[in-house]
């Protein structure tokens, strides 16, 4: 089974994470397929992209996060099937494999550009992102054990009307789920039932790693909201609040693309259209 890895590593009666289905739910052939990015603080923050395929989530571990700038090559690490119910998770993973927060950074829908197994077996998946902060053509690359782990992949934008000098994690750092929450909210704000009746010990090096994750969480927390109050709204805690907001108006599966697409082009100016996508996030009310 596919899942198999994804469930030896957890204990799911002390993990508010899904077990997910024994078989995975069907799905009609050629419908739109979901993608998410997941913000993972744990022993080290990360980024966790995930692409539905065959009925899980294919899964890569980036630990800079996606960069829209064609130029960067983050190295994403292959991991374990995730359950195609993890796509829209977020919460505290109290202690364990993976033990920190999870944030639903991005989330919609992906398109390959080929033969998707094909691919995947010689390294090289093309496809195409239709997220609130990612879209547009990417590519995973597998760098063949070359300078790293036999895992490990490089995620590229690919040059399009979605790519350009912005700095996405830090310019939209926030989740698409729940509206202005940053790792602290998650962790005091959403606190899944598990949390509460489960809380991590207070000892011990799960104990200790869960401290400094909290401590991290905190500090993470004082710029955006700094940002926010000193310039009435305009800094990423807003622009987050407008995406999560605008999600609510789109239908299953993420936003609409062309939408937003074509709104940008009608913008008169010689600034890249993810630019605009992104002002676009900043101002929409
Ligand atoms: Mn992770």
């Amino acid at each position: 089974m596919a899942l198999d890895d994804y469930r030896k590593k957890r204990d799911f009666t002390k993990s508010p994470e899904p077990a997910g289905a024994a078989t995975p739910p069907r799905k009609k052939a050629g419908g739109p397929l979901f993608f998410c990015v997941q913000k993972h603080l744990a022993s080290h923050l990360h980024y966790d992209l995930r692409l539905e395929w065959n009925g899980v989530l294919l899964s890569w571990a980036v630990p800079k996060g996606p960069s829209l700038d064609p130029r960067d090559k983050r190295l994403a690490m292959h991991v374990e099937d995730h359950p195609v119910e993890y796509g829209t998770f977020e919460g505290v993973i109290p202690e364990g494999y993976g033990a920190g927060i999870v944030m639903l950074w991005d989330v919609g829908t992906w398109e390959p550009e080929g033969d998707v197994d094909a691919a995947f077996r010689k390294g090289d998946l093309k496809f195409r992102l239709s997220g609130y902060k990612l879209k547009g053509s990417w590519v995973l690359v597998k760098t063949h054990g070359f300078g790293g782990a036999p895992n490990s992949w490089l995620l590229i934008k690919h040059k399009d009307e979605w790519a350009g000098p912005i700095d996405i994690t830090t310019f939209a750092p926030l989740s698409v789920k729940t509206p202005d929450a940053d790792f602290a909210e998650i962790l005091q704000g959403k606190t899944p039932d598990l949390w509460l009746s489960n809380a991590p010990a207070k000892t011990g090096d799960t104990g200790e790693m869960f401290k400094k994750i909290i401590a991290r969480a905190l500090t993470m927390k004082a710029p955006a909201r700094a940002t926010t109050s000193a310039s009435a709204g305009a800094g990423p805690l807003r622009r987050d609040r407008a995406a999560a907001r605008s999600k609510k108006g789109a239908g299953e599966g993420g936003h609409d693309a062309k939408n937003t697409k074509a709104k940008a082009s009608k913008t008169k100016t010689a600034k890249p259209k993810a630019k605009m996508a992104a002002r676009k996030v900043a101002t929409k009310r």
